[in-house]
């Protein structure tokens, strides 16, 4: 399939590194950068795409600035730099989204009120995130403001309701912090019930502003059926879903399982992850806060014993605490998910030098248009 070209803005935002490529061309780049950093390892499995890659972004956040002529906008930062470049559709993004960000740009210039400039700590609006279920329908849309102040709160968030009557809820969020940081701490509900949920794999989640959820759910239940492919789970084992966020992998791992326990550092998440499973009545999980490194090291140290290990780590990959104990729990197997081959090709080799074999790696494509690819690694005892 081609790639749609042509994109205004592609030059400046650098999001989509690969935008020049047809769509089977990035997939064939995809595979050859999978085999050249894992491929020492094991035969690396054809990389699994999307049919519709486009708009596939659940969660879109925009930057919001004046430029010289006062005119509002709305956008992405410019790679390693603090100008905005203006985005109005983006071929990743969610149309709704796109187009809620668009109506909330109008409504600033006639409630006149101005983005926040967080040098002169000026003005109001920093940034806008939209969450979308994709199958619920339910929409989020968080306000990140530099002030509590919200002048004409609530003509303002009915103007955006009439506007967009889908959306489900709406907050504000107040950031007044010199941080590239999209959201502050204090949140405040202005409608609805300040989360959406959705669907995952047969499953119902409710998603805060502020918890780590996949951004396309579409490949994210192919990547979770695959990981517990891999698992290959008979409904006597305990699971360790390491790096759970609101607890999607291990809720879905538990219906095949004695018992899963999550750990999450991120306390939204972990909140989100325990709400889950009563929400879909899953009783034998449970879920811990703590770093995932600590909490391996004090399981290895009380001699607990665990048979299968989910681990998928942010982009930094895991560390030596994590990795260490995890040889003194030495489970049987081990599902690495990674979204940077690099640090999985690190922590591979650690693991693989001490007693483990890589038996299948096999590659998604979470992120058409990006450099980015998403892995899957099923790791055995020897
Ligand atoms: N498995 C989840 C989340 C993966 S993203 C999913 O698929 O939705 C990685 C998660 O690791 C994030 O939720 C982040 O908050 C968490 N995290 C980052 N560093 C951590 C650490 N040191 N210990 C535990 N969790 C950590």
């Amino acid at each position: 399939m081609q790639s749609k070209h042509g994109c205004p803005v592609a030059k400046r935002c650098g999001g989509c590194q690969l935008q020049n490529l047809t769509y089977a061309e990035q997939l064939r780049y995809k595979q050859a950068k999978c085999i050249r950093l894992l491929g020492k390892f094991c035969k690396i499995s054809p990389i699994i795409g999307m049919e519709e890659p486009y708009h596939y972004r659940n969660k879109v956040q925009a930057a919001f600035t004046q430029d010289r002529r006062g005119n509002i906008i709305s956008g992405v930062y410019q790679a390693a730099s603090h100008k905005i470049v203006p985005v109005e559709d983006c071929m990743t993004e969610d149309k709704t989204a796109d187009e809620i960000i668009g109506t909330v740009r109008k409504l600033l210039k006639s409630f006149k009120l101005k983005p926040y400039n967080p040098d002169t700590r000026q003005g109001f609006l920093r940034h806008v995130l939209v969450k979308r279920g994709f199958k619920s329908g339910q929409i989020m849309v968080v306000l990140v403001t530099g002030t509590r102040e919200f002048p004409k709160r609530r003509s303002f968030v009915n103007a955006l309701l009439q506007a967009h009557p889908e959306i489900t809820t709406i907050l504000q969020n107040i950031n007044n912090r010199r941080t590239s940081m999209v959201l502050g701490n204090e949140e405040i509900v202005l409608y609805g019930d300040g989360k959406i949920e959705e669907e995952l794999c047969g499953l119902h989640f409710r998603i805060s502003a502020k918890a780590f959820y996949q951004i396309n759910p579409t490949q994210t239940e192919v990547l979770y059926k695959k990981a517990l492919e891999f698992a290959n789970l008979t409904g006597k084992e305990t699971v360790l879903d390491a790096y759970c966020g609101t607890g999607t992998i291990g809720l879905f791992a538990a219906k095949d399982a004695e018992f899963v326990v999550g750990v999450e550092l991120n306390g939204d998440a972990v909140q989100d992850a325990r709400e889950n499973a009563k929400r879909n009545q899953i009783k034998n999980i449970r879920f811990v806060k703590a770093d995932a490194g600590e909490f391996m090291v004090e399981a290895a140290r009380s001699g607990e014993s665990v048979d299968v290990v989910l681990m998928d780590p942010p982009r930094a990959g895991s560390d030596k605490a994590f990795l260490s104990s995890l040889l003194t729990l030495a489970p049987k197997k081990v599902v690495y998910i990674s979204c940077n081959p690099e640090t999985q090709a690190r922590d591979l080799f650690f693991l693989t030098k001490n007693g483990y074999t890589v038996k299948k790696i096999q590659p998604v494509d979470m992120f058409p248009h990006t450099n980015h690819v998403e892995t899957v690694a099923l790791l055995l005892k020897k």
